[in-house]
């Protein structure tokens, strides 16, 4: 059994926590942090100025927010905007560094996974999206030959994008699922949640819930202005709401009260943290079968998996939602996507990479 580690989370530096500029990696820290700390160990989170995260103590530091890598192409080399607040975390952490057993990283940029080798205090990588930037995939490359312990993916998809890589923890992920109430009286609507950005393909949902004549409800950060602007202009007739960024209390029940969530990435999505908050809600998720949310739905149960990018086939699942038994989907987000089972194979990974520094 684990002793009781001295743990710090460093955050991802595209916003502050509770912005919901950092996506599923907000929730994701959250959860690992505050499942890690209700079992015994020391956690401590560095964050950029601003972070909300409660119950957990947070080290604020200053600086500029990174560009998320989604946005620049993949040839665009390593930049940092001037007083980095990445390159100030991880300065921060060089520093105090002794006063912890292991780091857990969970920005996706190249800047921690190079400075790795040059720390004393062993540094564990979560990594948060697919492959997307040469610089970033050459980094994990580099780990994955002389230190793969140290990395984990949320899905094998995932992980896959990566290119062929020794064996690697793949920590699935999961959720507080009392913060989530089962429905099993939504009324007429579908919801849709996530940042509204173009690689999650808002406008195949729109299309899909107004081919099925059901009002979409949208809940997530308006993370690129242009692109909504364009989905309202090019849907004029189209039944969306969006219904702004939401607290988790909230978010669920907007989850809890629709027929099914729909995913509709047109990424690689690395996991999907909103497929598994909806089965946790007994929300049937219908998905492209295509990155995490393939690993998660099981199809024609709790939900369905259809041909990526393809609004008929969403509008073809839609009509089929009567099939399925929503108790199923909360079931499968007990058995597969409590905090505990996440808690064990994070200890089980962090205990591993501590003992082959
Ligand atoms: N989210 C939220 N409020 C909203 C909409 C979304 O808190 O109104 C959170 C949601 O709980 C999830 C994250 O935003 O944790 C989206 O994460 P996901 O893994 O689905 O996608 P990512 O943004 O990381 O690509």
């Amino acid at each position: 059994m684990l002793n009781r580690l001295r743990l710090l989370l460093l955050s991802t530096p595209v916003g502050a926590l509770g912005s919901g500029a950092g996506g599923g990696v907000e929730l994701t820290l959250a959860n690992c942090g505050r499942e890690l700390q209700r079992r015994g160990h020391q956690v401590q989170v560095c964050a950029p100025s601003g972070s909300r995260l409660p119950g957990l103590e947070v080290v604020a530091i200053e600086g500029t927010p990174h560009v998320p890598a989604q946005t620049q192409a993949r040839l665009t080399p390593i930049t940092m905007p001037p007083h980095s607040v990445l390159a100030n975390m991880w300065a921060w952490a060089q520093r105090e560094q002794a006063n912890y057993d292991l780091l857990l990283n969970f920005a996706y940029d190249w800047l921690p996974l190079y400075l790795t080798p040059f720390f004393r205090t062993p540094v564990a990588h979560l990594v948060s999206m697919a492959s997307l930037n040469e610089a970033m995939d050459r980094a994990i490359a580099t780990l994955a030959r002389y230190h793969p312990i140290a990395l984990a993916f949320h899905s094998h998809a995932q992980a896959a994008t990566f290119g062929k890589l020794p064996p690697y923890t793949c920590l699935s992920n999961a959720i507080d699922l009392e913060r989530y109430q089962f429905g099993d009286r939504p009324s007429a609507q579908l919801a849709w949640v996530g940042r509204i950005a173009p690689e999650k393909a808002l406008e195949d949902a729109i299309q899909a819930a107004q081919q099925a004549n059901l009002p979409l409800k949208i809940c997530g950060k308006l993370q690129d202005h242009t692109y909504w602007q364009q989905l309202q202009a090019a849907y004029p007739d189209a039944d969306f709401d969006y219904l702004g960024f939401l607290p988790t209390d909230k978010l669920q029940q907007v989850l809890s009260n629709s027929l099914a969530l729909l995913v509709t990435p047109r990424w690689v999505e690395a996991f999907g943290n909103v497929a598994i908050e909806a089965l946790a809600c007994g929300v049937p998720v219908v998905a492209y079968r295509r990155g995490g949310p393939a690993e998660i739905v099981r199809d024609g149960e709790t939900g369905f998996l259809v041909e990526p990018d393809s609004v008929a086939g969403l509008v073809a699942a839609i009509g089929q939602l009567e099939r399925l038994d929503r108790n199923a989907c909360r079931r499968q987000a007990e058995q597969e996507f409590s905090l505990t089972a996440l808690g064990d194979r994070l200890e089980t990974w962090l205990t591993a990479v501590i003992r082959q520094p």
